[in-house]
């Protein structure tokens, strides 16, 4: 298939582009780089070189076309379906960070939003009514079952980043319901954690990290003096917050097996195509930290903080629809989480350099 990649560019993009061409899929990235670096692509093409392109007497080069487009730009897009015809798009460009957006409601209701909306009508002015789109766990809130099977009920978001996948998600449903022609595919992703195993690319965030893992090894390439762990009174085995942390190798992989949502024979092909990505393992934050500083042999000192608003102690999911009707599952452990982490961060101190774009 070729596939349209919004956000390729970013964290799990990246790693998603390397397993659809890995898979014998094509894909046309567009990205406005609000929150990324071109020299990602340039890195998953030298992967794809190194993993596929050498074994393959032609040896090709790949390229992967990329257009720097906001979403939101309906002329941008147009020009692009102009030029590609996509069997399907996998949509994962929109702001992300959790604390901004309790700052910045309207920039990230704007951007998520109406990028996506502008995206959805372009898409069916071409014809192109299949799409995978990146939730997240966020939206049921404060679970109502542990594990989180798909059949739990959505619940409050504690913010407004949250707020759009939960109602992008709904969006997304009522237009496959007023036209069955579309088919959604609804991934929602719980904790990703690591980084493609060469190292070349992984997660780049701006500033102070928001999230576990990037602060981690941050605290170990010596950027941070140390991990402030949010609260370890928490009814947990260890009292700080559990989660389910997948591979981000393995998250790519989902989405590469979700595309068979699109078959016209795809057995399952009435139900929902809503799925929980995640291992199904809860690891504490004490158990990634120690798992860190066992498995790379490098100190992360910590201190224990007050706990965070909007945090819920515990947060793991019941993966096993994904692995009936999709045939996936994640095949990564904690200790490849940790081990992957490491060597991008020390390979990558400072993550990509700066670039002179593409
Ligand atoms: P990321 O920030 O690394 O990637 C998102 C990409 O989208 C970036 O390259 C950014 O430049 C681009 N982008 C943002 N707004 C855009 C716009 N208007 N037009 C064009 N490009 C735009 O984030 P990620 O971690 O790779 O996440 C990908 C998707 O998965 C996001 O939608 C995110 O909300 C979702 N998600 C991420 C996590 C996580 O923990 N990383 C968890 C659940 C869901
Ligand atoms: N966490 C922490 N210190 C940090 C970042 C996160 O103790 O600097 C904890 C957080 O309280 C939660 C877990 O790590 O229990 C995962 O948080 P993250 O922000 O990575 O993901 P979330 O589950 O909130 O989406």
């Amino acid at each position: 298939m070729n596939i349209l990649v919004t956000g390729g560019a970013g964290y799990i993009g990246s790693h998603t582009l390397v397993e659809l061409y890995k898979a014998g899929h094509t894909a046309v990235v567009v990205d406005n780089l609000c929150n990324s670096n071109p020299e990602s692509l340039r890195r998953v093409e030298a992967i794809l070189n190194d993993e596929i392109g050498n074994s393959n007497p032609t040896d090709i080069k790949f390229k992967i076309p990329f257009y720097r487009t906001d979403i939101r730009d309906r002329e941008g897009l147009e020009h692009l379906f102009a030029e590609h015809r996509f069997d399907a798009c996998i949509h994962f460009a929109g702001l992300k960070a959790v604390g901004e957006s309790v700052q910045k409601p309207w920039e990230y209701y704007e951007n998520n939003i109406s990028g996506t909306l502008v995206l959805l009508d372009v898409m069916r002015r071409h014809c192109c009514k299949n799409i995978i789109f990146s939730s997240s766990a966020t939206v049921y809130g404060d679970p109502a079952e542990i594990p989180i099977t798909e059949r739990c009920s959505k619940g409050l978001c504690t913010n407004p980043y949250g707020w759009t996948k939960s109602m992008l998600e709904q969006v997304l449903v009522d237009i496959q319901k007023a036209d069955p022609e579309w088919n959604v595919v609804l991934l929602r992703y719980f904790n990703p954690v690591g980084a493609h195993p060469s190292g070349r690319i992984g997660e780049n965030p701006n500033g102070i990290p928001n999230n576990l893992m990037p602060y981690i090894t941050q605290v170990a390439v010596g950027k941070r003096p140390q991990l402030g762990i949010f609260g370890n009174d928490y009814p947990t085995p260890d009292g700080t917050g559990v989660r389910d942390f997948i591979h981000v190798v393995d998250l790519a992989a989902a989405h590469v097996a979700a595309l068979q949502c699109f078959a016209p024979d795809f057995e399952y092909r009435n139900a929902n195509f809503i799925y929980n990505i995640g291992t199904g393992n809860g690891y504490s934050v004490l158990d990634m930290v120690n798992a860190f500083v066992r498995v790379n042999g490098v100190p992360v000192p910590y201190t224990i903080m007050p706990r965070r608003p909007g945090d819920i102690a515990t947060c793991y999911c019941d993966p096993s629809k994904a692995k009936t009707e999709l045939g996936w599952r994640a095949k990564f452990g904690i200790e490849d989480m940790v081990r992957d982490s490491w060597r991008w961060q020390r390979q990558n101190p400072e993550g990509y350099p700066d670039g002179d774009g593409l």
